[in-house]
């Protein structure tokens, strides 16, 4: 049995994500958890809600509500929505976790050990009349390159371009507006991620089985430009990890917390801690997945993640995480952390002819998607048409097709066709008579040569490629069907009739085991209209497929998936044309 750590990126607190950010790296992630449990192999499957940073604190304050609390109640929102959609963590985690700023706070003191953090006197924009500094989002002004008037300091939504509250023209603070603000020296630590580089570099030259997405973006931050950058790590601001070197103060850094992205990715650890905690488990039970020398040593660890979070997570987390292990090793400390052994990374997702956007409100949220369809629906169209090796676009009409005649008419109306006319010819149970013959044996033979095609993409995470392959084991079930008609059989070879009907009805609960990754809604409710609980893989088709022996009770399903009339197509193609409140 092998062991899979999988960490899917985590969403920002902020609001409720869109399909998009779903189909990005969260759905995937459950797709590959969900196949390598039903495996047999033991899975750690974490996220968690990155909750630090300017946007949390401004959109509390929008919402008139202490940071802390706002955060709680968006967490629960985003956890019930992702349970919604079936998603199948171990532990949905909150990097605000007293773990994570245990870790963290760990972390930064075994860099500063390393020689690897640096103090830096910042200057940044104070405001007399907030009483504080303003980094990031706090501060507003005109863009200095194309002059928009509501740019923020850290971005120009207008230009895209990348900012410093300090290039902004007519700043003013985004709390309360003030214009009264002055630049002040503040001192702040900094990650030398530039010493980094080499072994960086040779870290992600061992990785020759990484996608080239991954790869290219990688080496292209690590070697453009004056290549690898040193980065703050700490921020002026009171929502977030008070800095401090491991348990002991930092001093000079009083009043100071870490920057956001030196501890989002460290919750992908502290989701571990968090998760032993809420299910009585020890240290031992969690470490043994991160640490290697605590047997994490035989972990395979897989990110799933948009393209825009690659240099994030093939540079920055790692250097946090190579930085502590080298010391560790020249200081004579057992202590080492686990890597990223594998990190799937995907293009984007459009909407109808643009972009999704949060911001603007545009596309489908998470939220209304399960308000209008089941989450299978979703899943399925997201997933076989997963943004891999090119952006991919959302349009109702193909939403529409897709669902229509891969859910409904091909494995839905299987489902419906052999139930049904086995209840009207044989009644209620699997029938006994008859052999299976030549037509039984080509089908089985196909079936396994498919099957195992269908786990060699899953084990890949070829998403779209394993949605093919399981489409196409549905289809031959379907023109088994058509081929050997048994309903025409049954007029003048009824025992042959019953054999084909046997074998029709156990594919059904094979389908349902093998589609459970892909629509575990529908899968549950195969199993438990054939009255079958054997969850187990099909190694082995031809056993496989008598988990329904003769005699055994089914019922006939309620429709698995109703199909999408024109008039529901054209209401919600209406209804999320606009924008969100
Ligand atoms: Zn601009």
């Amino acid at each position: 049995m092998a062991r899979i750590l999988i960490t899917s990126a985590i969403p920002y607190i902020n609001g409720i994500k869109h399909l998009g950010n779903l189909v990005g790296s969260q759905l995937p992630a459950d797709l590959y958890a969900r196949f390598q449990r039903d495996i047999g192999n033991e899975v750690m499957f974490l996220c968690a809600t990155d909750e630090h940073g300017t946007p949390a604190e401004l959109a509390a304050a929008k919402a008139e509500q202490p940071v802390a609390d706002f955060c709680a109640e968006m967490h629960a929102v985003q956890a019930k929505i992702a349970k919604g959609f079936g998603l199948s963590f171990d532990h949905f985690g909150r990097s605000s976790s007293a773990q994570n700023h245990a870790l963290t706070q760990h972390f930064a003191g075994k860099l500063a050990d390393a020689g690897l953090i640096r103090e830096v006197e910042d200057r940044q924009i104070y405001s007399n009349a907030d009483q504080r500094f303003l980094p990031d989002r706090y501060v507003e002004g005109t863009c200095p390159n194309c002059g928009f008037e509501k740019a923020r300091g850290d971005q120009c939504e207008e230009c895209t371009k990348q900012l410093d509250p300090t290039d902004l023209i007519n700043p003013r603070s985004a709390i309360s507006g003030s214009t009264d603000l002055e630049v002040r020296a503040t001192k702040h630590l900094f990650l030398c991620q530039s010493q980094m580089k080499d072994e960086l570099d040779a870290w992600i030259n061992s990785k020759s089985d990484w996608p080239v997405l991954t790869t290219s973006i990688a080496k292209k931050w690590l070697h453009d430009g004056g290549g690898l950058q040193d980065r703050g790590i700490t921020r002026d601001l009171d929502w977030g990890i008070p800095v401090k070197k491991g348990d002991g103060d930092w001093p000079g850094m009083e009043g100071k917390v870490f920057y956001v992205w030196f501890d989002a990715p460290i919750e992908y650890i502290a989701a571990a801690g968090e998760w032993a905690e809420a299910n009585g488990k020890a240290e031992a039970d969690w470490q043994r997945w991160w640490r290697t020398d605590k047997g994490a040593d035989d972990v395979k660890y897989v990110q799933f993640m948009g393209k825009d979070n690659v240099p994030f997570h093939t540079l920055s987390f790692p250097s946090t995480i190579l930085g502590t292990n080298s010391h560790n090793e020249k200081a004579g400390i057992p202590e080492r952390w686990k890597l990223v052994d594998h990190l799937k990374s995907f293009n984007y997702l459009n909407y109808d002819g643009g972009q999704f956007s949060t911001s603007q409100g545009r596309g489908i949220f998470m939220d209304q998607a399960l308000e209008i369809l089941p989450a299978d629906y979703w899943r399925w169209w997201l997933l076989s048409h997963a943004p891999e090796s090119s952006d991919a676009e959302f349009t109702w009409e193909n939403f529409q097709q897709s669902v229509n005649k891969d859910l409904a008419d091909v494995l839905g109306n299987f489902v419906s066709r052999i139930t049904k006319f086995c209840r009207s010819k044989f009644g209620e149970e699997v029938p006994s008579a008859g052999e299976y013959g030549p037509d039984e044996e080509a089908l089985i033979a196909e079936l396994t040569t498919r099957i195992r095609a269908y786990e060699a993409h899953m084990e890949a995470m070829e998403v779209r490629k394993s949605a093919q392959e399981l489409r196409a084991i549905w289809v031959a079930g379907n023109e088994y069907l058509q081929a050997t008609a048994p309903w025409s059989t049954f007029k003048t070879d009824p025992d042959k009739a019953a054999a084909q009907v046997r074998l029709g009805l156990n594919l059904i609960p094979l389908y349902a085991v093998l589609s459970a990754p892909f629509i575990p809604g529908a899968a549950d409710k195969m199993l438990a209209a054939m009255g079958v609980e054997d969850r187990s893989w099909p190694k082995d088709v031809t056993a496989a497929l008598s988990k329904m022996p003769a005699g055994h009770g089914f019922t006939v399903p309620d429709v698995l998936f109703a199909k999408i009339t024109d008039e529901q197509r054209e209401d919600w193609q209406a209804r999320f044309a606009g924008t969100r409140d």
